[in-house]
């Protein structure tokens, strides 16, 4: 898969998706994800990639001309395939599980990080198919928003982690949130590891975890567990 950002600061997008798995996954090659400096393709004299909006009101916002042409310079490096443009935005999709799974599906993801105000409507209109935010809150910039969104959706494709099972057995995925986990030492500032995970039993072992991810997930979020109960309601007792 073929992920392109267009963004005016690409030093902080590369340091962030070059480290760990991410940065494994593409010197592997299972991905590739490719930065795009807007300013670069800006048309003006001192390099200027914003301005004042029309009608008034605060801030800057990025203009149309060096987006638009970064924009169809990326779309030749592109290959074949299913692709999809989204701009990183607070007024988007909210961002989720199942949004990061639809995108895996893609071939190529062009991501637009705005900054300042944001963009030029015209451009949206032009060459995007889907705002997605990552959360009601505003940040200065869609490049850490088009980060979280690289990497949750890496996980889901082939050969990013070892093992499929690792995001299927995971928090929201499996449905619930993850039971507690335990590492060595057994004992720790005289807080102990449940017993039932040192029996080596694994069927109690199962059933223990289960057991503590539907009480966590109907602690945390009732949304979830709500969901989850329909889908696996509670065996009646055996009078
Ligand atoms: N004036 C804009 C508004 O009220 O919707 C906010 C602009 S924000 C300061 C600058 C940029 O950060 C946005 O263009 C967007 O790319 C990014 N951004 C900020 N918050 C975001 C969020 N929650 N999700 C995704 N992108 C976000």
């Amino acid at each position: 898969m073929r992920f392109d950002i267009l963004t005016l600061f690409p030093e902080q997008i590369d340091a962030v998706l070059g480290e760990s798995i991410i940065g494994r996954a593409q010197k592997s090659g299972v991905i590739s994800v490719f930065t795009h400096n807007i300013r670069d393709y800006t048309e003006n004299k001192h390099k200027k990639v914003d301005d004042a909006p029309y009608g008034g009101g605060r801030g800057m916002l990025m203009a149309t001309q060096p987006i638009c042409d970064c924009f169809d310079a990326v779309s030749k490096m592109q290959g074949e395939g299913k692709s999809r443009v989204i701009y990183m935005s607070p007024r988007g999709r909210i961002f989720n599980h199942s949004i990061a799974k639809e995108l895996s599906e893609y071939d190529n993801l062009t991501i637009l990080c705005g900054h300042y105000e944001g963009i030029d409507q015209r451009v949206i209109d032009e060459i995007v198919d889907e705002e997605i935010s990552i959360g009601d809150y505003v940040l200065t910039g869609g490049e850490l928003p088009a980060c979280i969104l690289v990497d949750a959706v890496s996980r889901l494709i082939d050969g990013v982690l070892s093992d499929e099972s690792c995001y299927e057995d995971e928090s929201i995925a499996s449905g619930l949130l993850e039971y507690p986990q335990y590492t060595r030492p057994a004992v720790f500032r005289g807080k102990e590891v449940p017993e039932v995970l040192l029996s080596g039993h694994h069927a109690n072992i199962e059933a223990w975890r289960l057991e503590r991810s539907i009480e966590l997930t109907r602690e945390r979020r009732p949304d979830l567990y709500d969901a989850y109960i329909k889908i696996h309601p509670p065996k009646s007792k055996v009078k």
